[in-house]
This record gives C-alpha cells, sequence and structure tokens, in this order.
C-alpha cells in the first residue's frame, strides 16, 4: 500500500519510520522496514498491526545505516500475518524487496522456482518477484560486470503480469536501491546526495524539493548522487525533474 526508500548520508531508520507515519492515513494493516548498513549487514523489522509497533523495534536496535526501504502492507494475497508482511527477502537472503500491487501470474513463478530449488516462507504474491529476482541474478546476469542489479530486477519484471511498485535492495550492492512501477504510482525524491523513493509525496514531503515522477514500464538504479533510469525493455529515459510547492 505504502513505499518509502531513502539512500544518503543520514541515518535511514528515522527516515522510514517517519515516511510510513505520514502515510498512515492511506490505510493499512502491517508495516516493515529493511536497512543495510557499510559492513553489508541488514536489519528487516515487520510486524501485522501499527507502524508504532515496528518503530519502537526499530528504535531498539540502535541499528545505524544509510540505505533502507518500508512498507505498509494493505494484504491482497496471503494473511495478515508478521510473515507475509513486506519487506520480504529472496530464499538465499540476497534481495529484499518491498512491493505494492498485485502479482497475477504468481502461483506459475512460484511453482517455476520451487523446481529450482527456490524456498518461501510467506503466502504473498511478492515473494515470488523476489525470488524471481534472484533466480534472474544467477542465472541471466552472470557475466555482467556492471549494471547486475538493476538488470536481474529487469529481466525478472519481464515476466510480470500484474501491477507493482516495488523498491529492492541487496547486501551485494549495498550503495544502491532500485525501483520500478506498472500501475501503482511512485515517486524519486532528490536531495543534495541523498534520494528519497515513496509512493506518495507525503512520504518525504518537506524533504526533498525537486522530484521525478516514475512512469508505467520504468524502472531505475537509484544511488546516493544518481538515478539511471531505463524503461523495461531497456531504453534510456530522459528524467523530467518537477519542482514541489509544499506551501500548496
Ligand atoms: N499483493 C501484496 C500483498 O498482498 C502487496 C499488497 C499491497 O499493495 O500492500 O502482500
Amino acid at each position: 500500500c505504502g513505499i518509502i526508500g531513502y539512500i544518503g548520508k543520514r541515518e535511514v531508520a528515522p527516515i522510514l519510520i517517519d515516511g510510513l507515519k505520514r502515510m498512515e492515513y492511506r490505510g493499512y494493516d502491517s508495516a516493515g522496514v529493511a536497512m543495510i548498513n557499510g559492513k553489508k549487514e541488514l536489519d528487516i523489522r515487520k510486524r501485522k498491526g501499527r507502524v508504532s509497533v515496528v518503530a519502537s523495534e526499530v528504535e531498539a536496535d540502535h541499528f545505524s545505516a544509510h540505505v533502507g526501504i518500508g512498507h505498509t502492507r494493505w494484504a491482497t494475497h496471503g494473511g495478515v500475518t508478521d510473515t507475509n508482511a513486506h519487506p520480504h527477502v529472496s530464499s538465499c537472503g540476497r534481495f529484499i524487496m518491498v512491493h505494492n500491487g498485485i502479482i497475477e501470474n504468481y502461483e506459475n513463478m512460484r511453482s517455476f522456482l520451487i523446481s529450482k530449488g527456490y524456498t518461501f516462507k510467506s503466502e504473498t504474491d511478492s515473494e515470488a518477484l523476489v525470488n524471481l529476482i534472484a533466480y534472474h541474478f544467477d542465472e541471466r546476469t552472470k557475466d555482467y560486470n556492471e549494471d547486475r542489479f538493476l538488470e536481474a530486477v529487469r529481466k525478472a519484471l519481464l515476466h510480470v503480469e500484474g501491477t507493482y511498485g516495488i523498491a529492492v535492495i541487496s547486501p551485494l550492492f549495498p550503495n544502491e536501491i532500485i525501483a520500478a512501477r506498472k500501475g501503482s504510482p511512485l515517486i524519486i525524491g532528490i536531495g543534495n546526495g541523498e534520494h528519497f523513493i515513496a509512493s506518495d509525496v507525503s512520504g518525504f514531503s518537506g524533504r526533498a524539493k525537486n522530484v521525478i515522477y516514475l512512469e508505467d514500464g520504468q524502472v531505475a538504479s537509484i544511488t546516493k548522487d544518481d538515478c539511471d533510469i531505463l524503461t523495461i525493455g531497456k531504453q534510456q529515459v530522459e528524467c523530467v525533474i518537477k519542482e514541489i510547492d509544499w506551501e500548496m
């Protein structure tokens, strides 16, 4: 239902929690965050219920990191449980994703991936996509020297039927967030040596004046200083930067 993401120099935890709270009005049943620190360690907290439940766990962790993603869930596939809450992690723990929308062909994806040895923890449609990203990373981008993370996500998305706004992080690529959308909004906020991602501008209101509205069928590689956007079909996209007047 709601997506938030941040990469930059500030502590990420308060930015994620604050963003989720600002988007609470959209309605949701679970919330969660995932962060990666400079040692490529991962911290994930996700719970059914209020953002405040996750927020107090995250505060107790004192996990210092500058890259992370967060989500408020409105369950469509799988009950309202801690396990079904986002972020979801691929079988070997290498990719972590939040997803808004519905992966319509997730059952086919899931049985294909199980036949390849992937394991599943949740009942969600979303977990099939994060594992498909891991599959494409291993099988279809092995000999890539650059853009391997972006390409694994892009290639996986070519097989998705349905709708998505996603943000993906990986301990293998601790300085990058991949975001994409089709039928579910995603906005990139541009700061000074930092980027924000949100499904609703209210998620980072007041923190970034310049924004890029990702369009359907686009995928972005976002680092603290750069934002590179392609179509799912691998065409380079000219970014259109818009200015937001927060006073309005
Ligand atoms: N289909 C996903 C789920 O049920 C995402 C729902 C959402 O957009 O919050 O977990």
